[in-house]
């Protein structure tokens, strides 16, 4: 009975917040103040917007970073301690992973400074400030002029702008549109690229659960990773040098231990990636019914085969878990997307409200003449658009993005004997003789030729089946014609002939490059197919890809300020654009399916109920156990339960993995990683009773760097408040 009335709190509580508080939305840090302090405080926040972001004082958006250009981090001490997500950190964990020193299997933690790990190649950045230059952008630009001279005036506004920001500063900018082009901002950044790897935990805690859990709560992975940025004396970014120092930021998180409560204010400050809230009916149908099915298709093979090969040996595994996982989360997405849009009928929904502007929009004749023709030019364009679309994905899936992987990397080669061929003997010619020899060393550490034999297999196959013949490059209609669609014995002989399946062959080939290489490179078969797979993209499918797309930007554009003339109470917010953002709505369950109620929070509990050795994702290391066993909890717990991980209700998306989960005080208490499975579709329509962002509890992490890793010493330098 306790239950019962439980739960009936909740989905009133889950009722009431979301008919009095409309919690979708990204927003910008500097318009806070204008369009949604008030309503933060209302639901809890004790701070105000200079708090978040000041250009005057030390503020939160001074511990954000953007990781490594596609994630968050933040900062949580005064010596560049900066803490992400294991899987934003995953690929240089694995990067610096080797058989004998297996980080990404057994974890890592620098027990000093000296102790931890470089990355090369690894960058976080850091919003200065920000400013909103439309006027300066569209200085000169008329509703009557071409579009190709629109363009030119708001590039060359751009870079004068951009320019002018930065003379002598050392920072970076960059001017991005808003309100799909009704608005630009100028951003000003700074990046530290000495970053080092402090600490990581196993595979079995950072990524518990694996692809099966991912994107699906109840969740019990301990998502986290901790680096720290260096700097040079003067606290400036420097390259890698033994001389340079922690770097000292202007503020960093304070922890809170204090917990997560239902109906608690939550708010998450990150560089969601993009998204397309406003996008018509005809976007929407052309993704989840013609792009997503077949993307889905392709990648589900390729996941299957890769995730054989790694179940059959520990080589394979380390070699192809971070390609696999990379394949894997878009592709269990558009799964989940897809179930997400068929369920909340949002194509329908669309298509009515494209009805009732258009009916708007044709009462009035000013109106008609400005707006009337978007819609249908949509429809047409969106029609024209799908295959290119599709074509330009798809090959991308069967040869380049971990598709057929000697293929894709004789692309490479194609450039090198491009450069040969117009520049032979130069200096530059040296410079990429050396670069392809590291790029050629870091592909065959992680390649295997007999998977990469299945994954070719399987791709030829598909893309023939997949793509209409008029859509299929030169060179693969030739070899299916002769092998007569027989590609597993095409690759049996193929892959002992070309030099793209094997380090030293390659190598010695690039060093002794001449003439004959040329003549030679041109009878190989992989080289061939790259070669053609991307002539045939370039001569037949960008052009056209880049015409509509730009016609779509442009009426993008209008459809955006059509929207918000037709709609005026409402405050709208912009897609994201990988700039930084604040989500803020409050910690729920929600209700799944008929009859299931999602708790908020999951503990260390689930982890022992899904503990299975047989299953690599769920093989709970022993040390964790017996923490269990022995309930060494420390001062780490919730209702005596050790919390891994909670969901609340802020809007949310791919960028935002790494992002402070901040509460009413300001205090971080968790690490935004991942959405709920059945919300997962809030890219394109956001549905409050379903979508929730799913969060690390920064309690686990404390939990796993304490009790698990014997990495105290770290909790030292973070300012903790109980
Ligand atoms: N899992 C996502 C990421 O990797 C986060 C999300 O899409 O919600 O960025």
């Amino acid at each position: 009975m306790k239950n019962v009335l439980f739960i009936i709190v909740l989905v009133l509580t889950a009722l009431f917040a979301k008919a009095a508080l409309p919690d979708e939305g990204m927003w910008i840090p500097m318009l806070i103040e204008k369009y949604n302090i008030k309503l933060m405080q209302e639901k809890g926040f004790k701070l105000t917007a200079e708090d978040i972001y000041s250009v005057n004082k030390a503020c939160m958006k001074d511990a954000v970073v953007q990781f490594g250009g596609g994630c968050t981090g933040e900062l949580i001490s005064a010596d560049g301690l900066l803490i992400t997500n294991h899987h934003c950190g995953y690929g240089r964990i694995q990067a610096l992973s080797t058989l004998e020193n297996d980080y990404l299997t057994n974890g890592f933690w620098a027990m000093s400074h000296e102790e931890e790990l470089r990355c090369p190649g690894l960058f976080v950045t850091f919003l200065k400030r920000m400013e909103d230059v439309t006027d300066k952008v569209l200085k000169g630009v008329t509703d009557n002029m071409d579009e190709i001279k629109r363009q030119q005036t708001i590039e060359s506004n751009t870079e004068e702008i951009g320019k002018n920001a930065i003379e002598g500063t050392g920072f970076t900018s960059s001017i991005r549109p808003f309100y799909m082009g009704n608005q630009y901002f100028l951003l000003i950044y700074e990046t530290f690229t000495d970053i080092r790897l402090v600490g990581a935990p196993p595979s079995a805690i950072g990524k518990f659960g694996g692809e099966t859990d991912n994107w699906v709560w109840p969740r019990h992975t301990g998502d986290f990773s901790l680096f720290r940025i260096y700097a040079n004396k003067e606290n400036k970014p420097a390259q890698f040098s033994k001389d340079n120092q922690p770097y000292r930021p202007l503020y960093y998180f304070p922890i809170s231990l204090k917990g997560v409560n239902e109906g608690d204010f939550t708010m998450v400050f990150g560089y969601p990636g993009s998204t397309s809230e406003y996008a018509p009916s005809y976007y929407i149908d052309m993704v989840k019914n013609y792009i997503n099915p077949k993307r889905i298709d392709i990648n589900t093979r390729k996941i299957e085969i890769m995730e054989s090969a790694m179940n059959s040996d520990p080589l394979i595994r380390l070699q192809y878990s971070a390609k696999k996982s990379g394949i894997a989360n878009g592709w269990k997405k558009w799964i989940g997307e897809n179930q997400g849009l068929e369920r909340m009928n949002t194509i329908g929904k669309k298509q009515e409200y494209e009805k009732k502007l258009t009916e708007w929009v044709n009462a009035d004749e000013t109106r008609k003449t400005k707006y009337g023709n978007i819609l249908p030019r949509y429809k047409e364009l969106y029609s024209e658009l799908k295959d290119y679309s599709l074509v330009s994905s798809y090959t991308g899936d069967a040869f380049f993005s971990s598709g057929a992987e000697a293929v894709g990397f004789a692309r490479y080669i194609v450039a090198f004997a491009g450069l040969y061929e117009s520049d032979p003997g130069t200096e530059k010619m040296d410079i990429a003789r050396n670069e392809l020899i590291n790029t050629a060393k870091g592909f065959f550490k992680n390649y295997n030729a007999e998977t990469d034999k299945k994954l070719f297999e399987a791709v030829m196959t598909l893309y023939g089946e997949n793509l209409d013949l008029k859509w299929q490059a030169p060179e693969y209609i030739k070899i299916k014609n002769a092998c007569k669609g027989d590609f597993r014995s095409y690759a049996g002989k193929i892959y002992e002939k070309t030099i793209f399946t094997d380090e030293g062959k390659f190598i010695a080939f690039v060093n002794s490059f001449s003439k004959g290489s040329l003549a030679k490179i041109q009878k190989d078969p992989f080289y061939r197919l790259a070669k053609s797979t991307g002539d045939f993209l370039t001569a037949n499918v960008r052009g056209e890809l880049d015409r509509i797309s730009s016609e779509i930007q442009r009426l993008n554009k209008d459809y955006m300020t059509l929207q918000m003339e037709f709609d005026k109470e409402r405050v709208y917010y912009p897609d994201a654009n990988s700039t930084l953002r604040i989500a803020y709505g409050t910690v729920q369950g929600y209700l799944s399916t008929d009859a299931i109620w999602f708790k908020h929070y999951s503990t260390l509990k689930g982890i022992m109920e899904k503990d299975n050795p047989e299953i690599y994702d769920y093989n709970v290391p022993d040390k964790l156990k017996q923490l269990y066993k022995n309930r060494d909890y420390g001062r780490y717990t919730q209702d005596g339960e050790v919390p891994v991980c909670f969901i609340a209700n802020n809007h949310t998306t791919g960028g935002n993995s790494g992002s402070p989960v901040i509460n009413a005080d300001g205090h971080l208490i968790g690490i935004n990683f991942d959405r709920a499975w059945e919300g997962v579709a809030s890219d394109m329509a956001f549905n409050p009773d379903q979508s929730r962002n799913i969060s690390l509890d920064i309690r686990y992490a404390l939990f796993i760097i304490d009790k698990y890793a014997d990495a105290g010493y770290l909790l030292k330098e973070m300012t903790i408040i109980e």
